[in-house]
């Protein structure tokens, strides 16, 4: 490659910070060029980035915080830059490097901005990506962040015995999906809850769920919960947090692990949820414990051969609802928000 080759880059920039549910107005795609050289200087990695991931917790970086976001995953986003990850967490193809580990023509996936190249600095956030006989785009869901983020809440959190009664929330997505089949494998009896009736189709007849329930149509969540899992919860993998949560408390069974992996209905509200049951985590001795996937990064090997071993197998399925173009990319996010996809949110900003 001549050392002065350029090539446009197309990146998705914040236009303000949201208040609320967010917009397609609140972004917008601009044209850059980019350099197809590492300049000189700190080892680096040139990164075109094959698909792009959508992500709930994107939303947190959207608004604007009086301290930035430090109280918060990651900082707040910058208007008019759409900053590198966390939680941006794409499959690319290394385009140059001077880093040591990493050449041109290295598929990777890790830390990287949403667009169309980026430069990589940081490359301990970069992995190289072993499993090349499956889809690519598995690195940006079961393979990537959120089966990676499914497999260490569910493993390492719920810490699962065979047998146990296992609840995930927001069943059907990236993450619900992989942890309800990792709980099958486990042994585990699982309930899944989503919010149309063809996702908790989807739940039994793709991924193999025991029981589920579209939260929509139900009056009262307790009840549903007491209904499928009549002898109570022993793990709860919950991504919706707010309602759900509460009666997810309600259910629990002594020594239950309540693993609290995202809260994606109370991501837009000004006034979040004011949870009644947390005094059950009392009289039922519960474990209720935050989960930050950052924390778990040592894992990834491991799981990388795992979760690959069953995708092989065939005990681990995969549902992908994937768009085309950057351009698609906003309201591929605002989606999210309203369950509009069906399994893993990606761009494809190529055609495998
Ligand atoms: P996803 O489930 O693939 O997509 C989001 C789904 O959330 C939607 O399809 C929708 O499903 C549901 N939803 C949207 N708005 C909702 C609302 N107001 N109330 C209830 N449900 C709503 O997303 P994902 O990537 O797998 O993420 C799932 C959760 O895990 C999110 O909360 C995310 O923040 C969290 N997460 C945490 C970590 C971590 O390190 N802690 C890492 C990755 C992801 P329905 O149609 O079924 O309602």
């Amino acid at each position: 490659m001549a050392g002065n080759a350029v090539a446009t880059n197309k990146r998705v920039v914040l236009k303000r910070h949201v208040t609320g549910f967010p917009m397609e107005e609140d972004m917008e795609v601009v044209v850059d060029t980019v350099r197809l050289r590492v300049p000189a200087g700190s080892p680096a990695v040139l990164v075109q980035n094959l698909y792009l991931s959508c992500d709930p917790w994107m939303r947190g970086r959207m608004s604007k915080h009086d301290d930035g976001g430090a109280a918060e995953t990651a900082p707040d986003f910058v208007v008019g830059e759409w900053v590198l990850g966390p939680p941006q967490f794409p499959t690319g193809k290394v385009i140059d490097s001077t880093h040591p580990e990493f050449k041109a023509g290295d598929l990777v996936w890790g830390m990287s901005g949403w667009e169309e190249y980026t430069l990589v600095s940081k490359s301990e956030s970069l992995f190289k990506i072993n499993h090349t006989e499956l889809p690519l785009s598995y690195y940006t869901g079961v393979l990537g962040l959120t089966g990676f983020t499914a497999y260490a809440s569910f493993m390492e959190v719920g810490r699962p015995k065979k047998g146990d009664f296992v609840f995930v929330s927001s069943a059907s997505g990236a993450v619900g999906q992989v942890a309800g089949q990792l709980a099958k494998i486990a042994g585990c009896y699982v309930v899944g809850s989503a919010g149309s009736d063809e996702k908790v189709d989807l739940l039994k007849t793709k991924f193999g769920f025991d029981d589920t329930f579209n939260y929509k149509s139900e009056t009262d969540l307790a009840a549903a919960l007491k209904r499928c899992l009549p002898d109570g919860i022993d793990i709860y993998v919950d991504n919706m947090g707010g309602a759900t949560l509460d009666a997810g408390l309600l259910n629990m069974r002594w020594g239950g692990r309540v693993v609290v992996c995202g809260m994606i209905s109370q991501y837009n509200l000004e006034e979040q949820y004011g949870l009644r049951n947390m005094y059950r985590i009392i009289p039922k001795a519960l474990r209720v414990e935050g989960f930050n996937v950052t924390g778990y990064f040592h894992m990834y090997s491991r799981f990388e051969e795992e979760m690959a071993g069953y995708i092989k197998e065939g005990k681990v399925v995969v549902v992908q609802d994937v768009v085309e173009g950057i351009e698609s990319a906003p309201t591929a996010l605002i989606g999210l928000f309203s369950g509009k996809n069906v399994g893993k949110q990606l761009v494809a900003l190529i055609r495998e």
